[in-house]
């Protein structure tokens, strides 16, 4: 089967077959990766190489702390300006979608948020030109949310926010292709669709932006203290965390971000090709702007939805309904997919026309 989930989404079938045979007894340990202390000098080890791995995936520096929180993406809508704005009030955001969306109604909680950009007045099927977008030169940063999940929409470019520190709500796109962390004041990603399970929210900070938070801000959501232990404070999400790191060691095998770049490339491409070609199904995001990871599309006639579905079912192309908000459908293909569940997927299309088109 092949899942299409947004998310949770299909984790890399060599790290689920590892974990299932490890379940019971990790490297003659006797216990799972999931029982075992977090202070015990195993599992230290295993937190240190999932980090040093991400390092070397996505290219960390030093000047950057990796931190692994919980409470997922959603908890670092609050956590980003508790921690950010210091002696500042004022932030500015871009509104690409329906995370941007959620993630300027909660910084509201804390801070007066500039709109700096919306593309809500064209049905988020693009980018706002960034001559456009009206930013602050006295925010303490600027928001924005890459790749738009839900709606399919991702920037094919990196923000210039000059002194005022980027941040990157990165859950759905974070090493599906290369990016140069160094433009950012701070990157946070969800786990549960390029790294590993849900729950689990990886945050790499620029270390010069630690120490800020807000006195109010509860100890499990500031980062300097996330950093100053090791993402100890308490008992960190360990066999998420394990997992992550053999998410990264399957990415390492695999060539890395440049290779999985190559492959989202084609992947995604493929299925835009058939599905501007089709003449029955449509995607209506302005072409530069297409998402690598979500693709979202509708078919010529929308009371064929259930049909599509059952039959995709039947195939084992699962969870390709699109989400509750927008209708249709999505096929969600992060680096997990591989190329064949692609083809298989354009296939099924493809065969669904002949029958109903
Ligand atoms: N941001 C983006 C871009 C997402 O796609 C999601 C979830 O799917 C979230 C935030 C929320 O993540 P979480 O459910 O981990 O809070």
């Amino acid at each position: 089967a092949y899942n299409f989930c947004a998310g949770p989404a299909a984790l890399p079938e060599p790290v689920l077959r590892q974990a299932r045979d490890e379940m019971l007894d990790w490297r003659g340990t006797g216990m799972s990766v999931m029982e075992m202390s977090h202070r015990s000098d195993e599992f230290v080890e295993i937190a240190e190489t999932a980090e040093k791995d991400l390092r070397e995936l996505a290219g960390i520096s030093d000047d950057y702390a990796v931190l692994f929180m919980q409470g997922g993406a959603s908890g670092q809508f609050a956590t980003v300006p508790l921690n950010l704005l210091g002696e500042n009030t004022r932030v500015d955001y871009v509104n690409t979608g329906i995370w941007s969306k959620k993630a300027i109604a909660e910084a509201k909680r804390y801070a007066t948020v500039n709109v700096a950009a919306s593309s809500e007045d064209r049905g988020f099927t693009t980018v706002p030109d960034q001559s456009e977008w009206n930013t602050s030169a006295d925010a303490a940063y600027l928001h924005y949310t890459p790749n738009e999940t839900i709606g399919g929409l991702e920037y094919d470019f990196v923000p210039d926010s000059g002194r005022v520190p980027l941040v990157a709500d990165m859950s759905s796109n974070i090493l599906s292709r290369p990016v140069d962390v160094n433009r950012f004041g701070l990157i946070y990603a969800g786990a549960q669709k390029n790294i590993g399970p849900s729950g689990l929210v990886v945050v790499i900070i620029r270390k010069d932006l630690l120490g800020r938070a807000r006195p109010e801000t509860p100890t499990m959501m500031n980062y300097q203290v996330m950093a100053d232990n090791a993402s100890m404070y308490n008992t960190p999400a360990t066999y998420s965390w394990y997992l992550a790191g053999l998410v990264f060691k399957w990415l390492k095998e695999q060539g890395g971000v440049d290779a999985m770049e190559a492959l989202n490339y084609r992947k995604s491409k493929k299925l835009y090709d058939y599905i501007d070609a089709s003449g029955f199904y449509a995607n209506p995001i302005e072409p530069r702007f297409r998402s690598w990871m979500n693709v979202p599309f509708t078919l010529a006639d929308d009371s064929l939805n259930g049909a599509f579905l059952k039959g995709a079912d039947e195939r084992g192309l699962l969870n390709l309904e699109g989400h509750r908000s927008v209708g249709g459908m999505r096929a969600s293909i992060y680096n997990a997919m591989p190329e064949a569940g692609v083809d298989a997927l354009i296939d099924y299309m493809a065969g669904f026309v002949k029958e109903h088109g």
